[in-house]
């Protein structure tokens, strides 16, 4: 159902949100494992642990992308709802609304007309392919010159994890890094983000020798515990990331893409299947208010979205660098400990971007607004000082009364 496909996704406030509101999330509570921060492995093995947020409650919750599947299907079957299996869409008729769907065992395939199509067909999305041949359809496909693989962590004696359970591990090392997420049977998914070309890179590492050595020299204490990499490596396919943009994510009153098939992004905010459920979340409330005239819910669904879908793409992209290299920089992580500083004195004005988009429903757009305006603070109010204790208060209050006016803040 997902081998070899990042088996694991972190669930945060706006997936947790939206199966509140189907009824999924107590279900869901023995499928999860609740991570409270990151743990970074540096080159000499040394662990430093930096919390996600300013208490035990903001946690982001690993889960496996199977599991969730399962829970889900078994959910849509309780409500009557048919699923077919292996019915790939292999064409849709933009004018009639006919979709043309190929047995992917029999080879077979059927004309269904359809009444209304919510296209969720992922970051690869037939159905968007085909608004290809609409008048006017602008579509935006920027791929990273990374790609990643899929890697396993045993579980020790008697399943227990072999790393810290509650944390997600990152090792960050520059121009590459890899991060292990929990599991509940004690393993640990690792998924490596390798550049595809030059000298680190995936193309260079062509033999178990090879990712062995690269392994020994860049990720030691990791090695120590994965004794079936090189099988690992090279049974499991390397995926690609591409940022997708589109629009209209709709025809007519008659389909409407949602999820990855109208933006996907790439994965260094933990986003995409929170993002994908937030849509959900907003195309109910649309539904709550037009009811069926579907083209005001499809187009106020739209217009409601994209610039918000838009905004955490870019800050998708930009957190990558974040991870990958910045979380290792000791100035990095002061002004982190000065974000929260900040966050606990103005609560409703100063809401560190990772808690905005993580742990709160503002709307991504705003998040990455006021996330502009509280690095430029940020860099203000640290440039003279290495300690917490030596902020300068009174300038602090004076900027963020100025620029933070207060937040909803919704959870
Ligand atoms: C390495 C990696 C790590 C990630 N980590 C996280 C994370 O920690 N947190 C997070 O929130 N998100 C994460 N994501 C993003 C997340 O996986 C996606 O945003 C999410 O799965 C999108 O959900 P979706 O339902 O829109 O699409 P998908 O999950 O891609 O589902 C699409 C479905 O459509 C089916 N399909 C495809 N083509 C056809 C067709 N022609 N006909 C019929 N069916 C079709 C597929 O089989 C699949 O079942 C990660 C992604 C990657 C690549």
């Amino acid at each position: 159902m997902s081998a070899g496909r990042s088996i694991n996704l972190a669930l945060s406030t706006r997936g947790i949100h939206a199966l509140q509101q189907a009824g999924l999330w107590e279900r869901m509570q023995k499928i999860i494992i609740p991570m409270k921060g990151r743990m970074m492995h540096s080159m000499a093995g040394e662990l430093t642990f930096q919390p996600y947020g300013k208490n035990d409650t903001e946690v982001i919750n690993s889960i496996s992308r199977a599991e969730l599947n399962i829970a889900l299907m078994n959910a849509a079957e309780e409500l009557a709802v048919t699923i077919h299996f292996n019915q790939r869409c292999a064409a849709y008729d933009l004018k009639t609304g006919v979709l043309r769907l190929r047995n992917d065992e029999t080879g077979e395939e059927v004309a269904r007309e359809a009444g209304i199509v919510i296209g969720c067909d992922g970051s690869a999305s037939a159905i968007r392919t085909e608004m290809l041949k609409m008048n006017r359809f602008n579509l935006s496909q920027q791929h990273l010159d990374y790609g990643y693989k899929e890697l396993t962590i045993p579980a020790g004696s008697n399943g227990r994890h072999l790393l810290e359970t509650h944390a997600l591990h990152i090792w960050p090392r520059g121009s590459h890094m890899l991060i292990a997420l929990p599991n509940i049977d004690g393993t640990f998914a690792c998924i490596l983000f390798l550049p595809f070309e030059g000298a680190e890179s995936f193309a260079s590492l062509q033999t178990s020798t090879q990712a062995l050595a690269f392994f020994e020299a860049r990720f030691p204490d990791a090695l120590a515990i994965m004794p079936h990499l090189a099988e690992n490596y090279f049974a499991n396919p390397t995926g690609a990331m591409v940022t997708v943009k589109c629009s209209p994510w709709h025809v007519d009153s008659r389909m409407l893409l949602l999820g990855d098939a109208a933006h996907a992004i790439v994965p260094f905010f933990g986003q995409g299947i929170n993002c994908g459920f937030e849509d959900c979340t907003i195309l109910v409330e649309m539904i709550d208010r037009h009811g069926t005239d579907w083209l005001r819910v499809f187009s106020e669904f739209e217009r409601e979205r994209k610039v918000n879908t838009d905004a955490i793409a870019d800050m998708a992209i930009e957190n990558f660098t974040e991870m990958r290299d910045r979380v290792a920089d000791p100035r990095f992580l002061f002004r982190k400990k000065v974000e929260l500083a900040l966050e606990a004195k103005y609560p409703e004005r100063f809401v560190p971007k990772y808690a905005m988009v993580t742990f709160h429903r503002i709307p991504y757009s705003v998040a990455l607004a006021r996330g502009a305006v509280q690095e430029r603070l940020l860099s203000e109010l640290c440039e003279s000082i290495d300690r917490v204790e030596n902020l300068d208060w009174v300038t602090a209050d004076q900027l963020i009364r100025r620029e933070l006016p207060p937040l909803e803040l919704l959870q």
